[in-house]
């Protein structure tokens, strides 16, 4: 091991410059030339991937893990990791990279800050918020094989991939829950099976000891409450299908209404101009008193904060809880729609409200029809 840049081979040195002037494909060719260990450090004890991730350099970032960096080598003079400097760039996809290929998420800089304070301390919200919400495939790999007396699996292995990226979304809004399913539709399909797995998770959660984490408990709960709601909506469905079956035999072309798609508009309807969706708040609302550990802070904090005087919306107490408190600036750019944050496309006609895509626009059309003259018109005039 050496310490400082003069000691470097020549070789080391340049694989530094490139890394430092984000040149991927230079880097790349010279990686190829010569198969060497990546763990040489300059004069602050920084190793290639912890200069890479100080650049929040995704592509070679992947080019060093390919050449089998260590993600958690750590011989800085401060003790950053990795994963402290992704977090630092601000890089959230980054961030998530380290972490599927075992970054710790637990070690602490000398002054005792894990990555995710780091970026919090910062104000990099999206890499807070996609540490936090960070889980192992490891847990999922546990519900894939037969439990115990279990004859099958309580999840089909092949859903394993689109499990994990269904639980790992950090936009909890429930409209964005159910657009994430509906990608999605082999989770759709075995809703039931999901929504079981998603409770057990959420009492494994509660179960682990010293290591008990509520904020992923209370995820897993409210997810398995929105996968329940598709489950009621599709069994509604199919009754009134059945009866129209009965009634209408012939009319067997008669276009299939989307279930999900139908709970959406469920979720975005607000019967008074300015005011919340009724449908959603409820629902969010007999969710969170649905949750079965009441003694956790995660459940009082959200309870008092509902029950104080003058309530924010409750998806957005919900968001706070499982995503931490945000910046005063956020909101400016949100889909009215799904609640993601960079929302860049705003309606033509009105330039009053914000999307992320045209998805998004048609979904919320049925509502925003009504206002849009008006809004056109007191935006004109400002
Ligand atoms: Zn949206
Ligand atoms: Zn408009």
């Amino acid at each position: 091991m050496v310490s400082a840049m003069e000691d470097l081979s020549k070789f080391e040195q340049e694989i530094f410059q490139r890394i430092s002037k984000n040149e991927v494909s230079e880097l790349k060719t010279l990686l190829a030339q010569e198969k060497i260990k990546m763990d040489f450090i300059d004069e602050n004890g920084m190793n290639p991937l912890q200069h890479a991730c100080y650049k929040g350099n995704k592509e070679i970032v992947q080019l060093l893990l390919d050449h089998d960096a260590d993600v958690n080598a750590c011989l800085h003079e401060h003790a950053y990791t990795a994963l402290h400097f992704a977090a630092l760039s601000g890089n959230a996809e980054l961030c998530h990279l380290l972490m599927s290929y075992g970054a710790c998420l637990t070690a602490q800089n000398s002054v005792g800050r894990t990555a995710a304070q780091m970026a919090a301390f910062v104000g990099n919200h999206n890499c807070v918020a996609t540490i936090n919400n960070f889980i192992p495939k490891a847990d999922i790999d546990y519900y894939i094989k037969p439990q115990g007396l279990q004859t099958e699996p309580m999840l089909p292995p092949y859903l394993a991939d689109y499990f994990h990226k269904f639980i790992i979304q950090i936009n909890v809004n429930p409209v964005r829950v159910c657009m994430n399913l509906q990608k999605l539709p082999a989770l759709l399909e075995n809703a039931a099976k999901i929504q079981k797995v998603l409770e057990s998770m959420r009492n494994r959660e509660m179960t682990r000891g010293v290591e008990i984490n509520e904020i992923m408990a209370f995820k897993y709960h409210y997810l398995s409450c929105v996968v329940a709601e598709v489950l009621k909506c599709q069994k509604r469905q199919e009754a009134m299908k059945a009866e129209k079956v009965e009634k209408w035999c012939n009319r067997s072309n008669e276009k299939k209404p989307d279930t999900v798609e139908f709970l959406i508009r469920r979720f975005l309807k607000c019967n008074k101009t300015d005011s919340l969706p009724e449908y959603q708040e409820a629902f969010l609302k007999d969710s969170v008193r649905e949750f079965p550990f009441r003694e956790s802070t995660i459940f009082r904090q959200i309870v008092a904060t509902l029950a104080s005087t003058d309530p924010p919306s409750t998806v957005s107490v919900i968001s706070a809880a499982i995503n931490g408190q945000r910046g005063f600036f956020d909101g400016v750019h949100t889909c009215v729609t799904c609640g993601e944050d960079k929302a860049t496309k705003k309606c033509s006609k009105c330039k009053a409200v914000q999307y992320c895509d045209r998805e998004c626009q048609r979904l919320h059309w049925f509502m925003h029809k009504k206002a849009c003259a008006r809004l056109g018109q007191s935006s004109a005039n400002n």
